[in-house]
């Protein structure tokens, strides 16, 4: 059953893939093939399932955005992070810089770029990005993943508009790190080399609170996943994200990488490569695999 809707939900998605476009204002992304796919279930019973292309590496760009907000959260505890990042969806664009000029400007969540920033300027004055690198590798169960040197490169030479949003929080206060290295930290986050299996594996451990369960080793602590899920569901397809919940109503991530994660409280990891976006940096083949999925598996939230 579970095979046959992810090959149909697979089939439905690759007819898709010509519709949308790879970003290129980071031009290593430009690369990438906008035909390629893979969808990945990671299930609480152990069961990895796989269409497509699951184990191909792609740079997680802004699913990164979980990983920096969930060791901000256990290492400084929800009251200290949201001193300086809201709770609220943006309904902006990822980069948008337009309301942080504003008298009260603190960025809206940490899912979008301002947010992350903010997170990215706590963890730089408490750990290192090898540290973030085991998180990564611990919570994907990959031990593969590495920093993509290129992609890290290519965007750390585009970076003007991530600079100005970082430099406005500095000079507002609300990043008080080094600037260059909070966003050191943050593209070398973002050019994680990840697969859709190794998001699917994050899902799970993010829909088990927190818990590994082919060991039952406690990855994270149960608070720390509520706000992550319940942050992830409001903001994390960014102005996509209200429609996105409508029609799958599964929390979500994306990245402008072409990855998809998506959290099925007690139940499954889903994760999805499929670099053609749509006009909101949302792969658009993954949207509709997981239209079809959460339909077909009965998985909305409200349903
Ligand atoms: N590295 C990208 C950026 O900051 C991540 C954005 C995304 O994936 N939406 O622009």
């Amino acid at each position: 059953m579970l095979n046959r809707v992810l090959n149909t939900a697979f089939e439905i998605g690759k007819e898709k893939t010509e519709l949308g476009t790879v970003a290129t204002y980071i031009p290593e992304l430009g690369k990438a093939d906008k035909n390629d796919l893979g969808v990945c279930i990671s299930t609480q019973y152990g069961m990895t399932l796989c269409a497509g292309q699951c184990e191909k590496r792609f740079t997680i760009q802004s699913i990164s955005k979980i990983i920096n907000f969930a060791v901000a959260l256990e290492k400084l505890g929800a009251e200290k992070v949201f001193e300086r990042v809201g709770m609220e969806p943006s309904g902006d664009a990822f980069n948008s810089l337009m309301k942080l000029e504003k008298a009260d400007s603190t960025p809206h969540n940490p899912m979008v770029n301002a947010g992350a920033m903010v997170i990215c300027g706590y963890l730089t004055e408490i750990c290192t990005f090898e540290e973030m690198l085991q998180h990564a590798r611990r919570w994907c169960m990959d031990e593969e993943i590495y920093m993509d040197e290129d992609v890290y490169a290519s965007e750390m030479a585009n970076l003007s508009r991530n600079r100005a949003i970082a430099y406005l929080l500095h000079s507002k206060g609300y990043i008080t790190a080094d600037v260059e290295k909070t966003l050191d930290l943050y593209v070398k986050m973002c050019s994680l080399s990840v697969t859709a299996k190794s998001l699917a594996n994050l899902g799970l451990v993010l829909a088990c609170k927190g818990v590994d369960p082919k060991t039952n080793e406690v990855l994270l602590q149960p608070e720390t996943v509520k706000i992550v899920n319940t942050i992830m569901f409001t903001c994390g397809m960014y102005d996509g994200a209200g429609e996105f919940a409508l029609r799958v109503g599964i929390p979500s991530k994306s990245g402008v990488g072409g990855g998809i994660i998506s959290v099925v409280k007690g139940t499954m990891g889903i994760g999805i490569y499929g670099p053609a976006l749509d006009a909101k940096g949302n792969s658009i083949a993954g949207i509709e695999i997981l239209e079809y999925v959460s339909k077909n598996l009965n998985l909305h939230m409200f349903e």
